[in-house]
């Protein structure tokens, strides 16, 4: 048994209990049935179902909202955006899965030679809190469509949030057995992953949990995409335009509490606009409405749980006993910690070399544009990076010299349907959306004429 309380005000929110294995693997039975039919159905047949899906999440979309802001303490607004995006997801899929999946022909010396994609089976999805929508339809839609059925192991914290995403795929009328969602603990993966029935595993989340079940995996030599954390650099260049980058900054660092993976962790700016950015920032930061996240015009919450906003003051207690300088913040209320800027930064202090998963960041200056793009690689992580500069045309050239899965530049690092998601180094490896990522799972058949 466990129980999750809103983070806001420590009241109690519910109380579940984990189903055991032998539930667990009659879920994985029924799953593979459904995947026995649902595998050999066209894509657009599936895709009548996805259409009825963004229906049920248009009905339902403040339901959803409220329901992972209360778990998680995400703003009410951002929480809705959230929502949103999930139903610009299946959007994008329904207008273009079917060209993504088409056979491709190949020319060889045979009479005729193709690939065709199918699908693997089913796939078990393992998912974080920060975004308790986005995260599992990013994983399942795609899946899904290409004609995989899932299960779903979500983040105990958000056990609400995960039961309304199954009962939203109910309400749109697909088969039993297509989503599953599945409350177990994060020890009773390992059980799921090595049942013959589960073909390949999706993780997002913390290093630690996707090298245990990477390993788990690779042992039953089965697939594994791993969506881990990331530091990501922003640079801001000498002749970028700082009123227009300003806010696009706040956003990068401080969305959702700074609870991203792809958020902007560590800041690097040149030297000769390092005092004008400062004063900039710190005004723009300070002024952001923080409070109960139920409120329209919050924009900062709680963090989603308060042991999380502890380990943000240690990171950022340890660097300032190291020498790092407060311009802002630096508390800790509860699950609140306050939006926190730190300057004179070394690389050894952890809010550099750690990921700092909550709103604080770290401020250095650069000289040259080399010094910024070894800062910025000084990670073990590789997410993406954002770079700021009136020379866009200059900037494209020198893309290869990051060590990173996206280069955004004069924006902030986002997700989109259209665009491959993913990382390198120690922020894992596989792509999702786009049409790389609806055919991470995916069996490429060639097939051949003589
Ligand atoms: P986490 O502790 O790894 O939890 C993620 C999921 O893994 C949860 O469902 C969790 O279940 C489960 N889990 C934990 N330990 C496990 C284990 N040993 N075996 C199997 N499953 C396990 O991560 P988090 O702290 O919730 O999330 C924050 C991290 O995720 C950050 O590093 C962040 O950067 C990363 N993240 C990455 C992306 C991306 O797209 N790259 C997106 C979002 C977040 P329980 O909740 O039951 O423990």
């Amino acid at each position: 048994m466990f129980s999750i309380t809103n983070p806001f005000d420590s009241t109690f929110l519910s109380e579940h209990q984990y189903i055991t294995d032998f539930d667990a693997e009659e879920k994985l039975k029924i799953s593979k049935k459904t995947f026995d039919t649902w595998g050999f159905t066209t894509i657009a047949e599936r895709l009548k179902f996805i259409k009825n899906l963004v229906f049920a999440l248009t009905k339902k979309q403040h339901f959803l909202a409220k329901q992972c802001t209360l778990e998680m303490g995400k703003p009410i607004s951002q929480a809705i955006a959230e929502v949103e995006k999930c139903q610009i997801l299946c959007e994008y899929y329904i207008k273009h899965a079917e060209k993504f999946l088409e056979s491709r022909q190949i020319s060889t010396d045979g009479t005729q030679s193709y690939v065709v994609y199918e699908p693997l089976g089913v796939i078990l999805g393992v998912m974080p809190w920060n975004f308790p929508y986005w995260q599992v339809f990013r994983f399942a839609i795609p899946a899904i469509i290409a004609g995989n059925t899932v299960v779903v192991k979500h983040a105990s914290n958000v056990a609400g949030s995960a039961q309304l995403i199954e009962d939203l795929f109910t309400e749109a009328g697909f088969p039993d057995g297509v989503y599953t969602n599945l409350l177990i603990s994060g020890d009773q993966v390992k059980a799921i992953i090595e049942n013959p029935v589960v073909e390949a595993v999706s993780l997002t989340g913390s290093e630690k949990a996707g090298a245990s079940v990477a390993s788990i995996a690779a042992n039953q030599i089965k697939k594994a995409v791993l969506e881990l954390g990331g530091s990501n650099g922003l640079i801001v260049l000498e002749d970028a335009d700082l009123d227009s980058v300003i806010p696009i900054a706040v956003n990068a660092r401080f969305q959702n509490a700074g609870q991203s993976c792809i958020a902007a962790k560590r800041f690097f700016v040149h030297k000769n606009i390092f005092d004008n950015f400062i004063e900039k920032f710190t005004k723009a930061v300070s002024v952001l409405k923080t409070g109960d996240p139920m409120n329209e015009d919050t924009y900062l919450g709680p963090l989603a749980r308060t042991d999380l906003a502890e380990d943000v003051g240690k990171q950022v207690n340890k660097s300032i006993e190291m020498g790092a300088k407060v311009i802002l913040g630096g508390k800790r209320d509860g699950a609140f910690y306050t939006p926190t800027i730190l300057t004179d930064v070394t690389t050894e202090m952890p809010v550099f070399n750690e990921e700092v998963f909550g709103p604080a960041v770290p401020v250095m200056s650069f000289e040259t544009f080399e010094e910024a793009v070894a800062l910025s690689n000084k990670s073990n992580f590789g997410l993406g990076v954002s770079i700021f500069t009136s020379d866009v045309e200059g900037i494209k050239t020198k893309v290869n010299l990051f060590q990173e899965g996206a280069v955004f530049i004069n924006a902030m690092v986002k997700s989109d349907p259209a665009l491959p998601f993913g990382g390198v180094k120690r922020s894992g490896y596989g792509r999702e959306l786009s049409e790389e990522g609806i055919k991470e799972f995916v069996k490429v058949k060639t097939v051949y004429i003589g």
